[in-house]
């Protein structure tokens, strides 16, 4: 059993085009603070990012943000955050939500999501780290997603086993069961070590 107390999560930076999307970023915002989670992202205030962190904030909750320097102004850096944390690369970024957060969960969003997403998946591949990794799968969102992965397994590309490096929900607060009846880490992190 997964002790949560902070969740980082990987999102677009754009809104989408669905209502449904900016909700339930909302939504995770919300419960992340009512059950007093520290919200860890990537410290925009635009798009699905933005309305997280707004929600959570709203909510009362704690939201740490990890930007890299030259996204500061791209991505518009949240002001009003619990913490903003400027970091040099994009490397560092992702080495240091790893390192501030006990689980992860993907919501819709683009290709830096998908970068985010695949790179602690692969992490966790690899024993770098053993924190739980879940996937918000929107009205079957990443459905095309799972459908490659499937496919790569049958091509014998990924094992069979490593599908279970991630736990699939359809729901917002299926995020918080799934990361709470996840067995506890296995192996020490070794990614604050990188
Ligand atoms: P997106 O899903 O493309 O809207 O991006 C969501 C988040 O991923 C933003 O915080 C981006 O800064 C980040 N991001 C974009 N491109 C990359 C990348 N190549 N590697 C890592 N993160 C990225």
């Amino acid at each position: 059993m997964t002790d949560l107390t902070a969740l980082c999560v990987y999102c677009g930076s754009s809104q989408g085009v669905k209502p449904s999307h900016r909700d339930a970023a909302a939504e995770l915002g919300r419960l992340a603070a009512q059950r007093g989670v520290r919200i860890v992202f990537g410290g925009g205030r635009v798009g699905l990012m933005g309305i997280l962190a707004d929600a959570a904030l709203a909510a009362g909750g704690e939201v740490i943000g990890v930007i890299p320097e030259h996204l500061q102004s791209a991505e518009v850096g949240h002001n009003g955050l619990t913490r903003l944390e400027v970091v040099e690369s994009m490397h560092v970024r992702k080495m240091r939500m790893c390192a501030l957060a006990d689980a992860f969960c993907t919501l819709p969003g683009g290709l830096g999501t998908l970068d985010e997403t695949f790179e602690i998946i692969t992490w966790r591949q690899l024993g770098l780290h053993d924190k739980p990794i879940t996937l918000l799968n929107l009205e079957g969102f990443w459905d095309p997603l799972l459908t490659l992965i499937r496919h790569q397994t049958g091509a014998g590309y990924v094992r069979p086993q490593h599908q279970g490096l991630f736990q699939v929900v359809e729901r917002v607060g299926a995020v918080f069961e799934a990361v709470a009846a996840a067995p506890e880490a296995q192996r020490p992190s070794a990614v604050e070590r990188m």
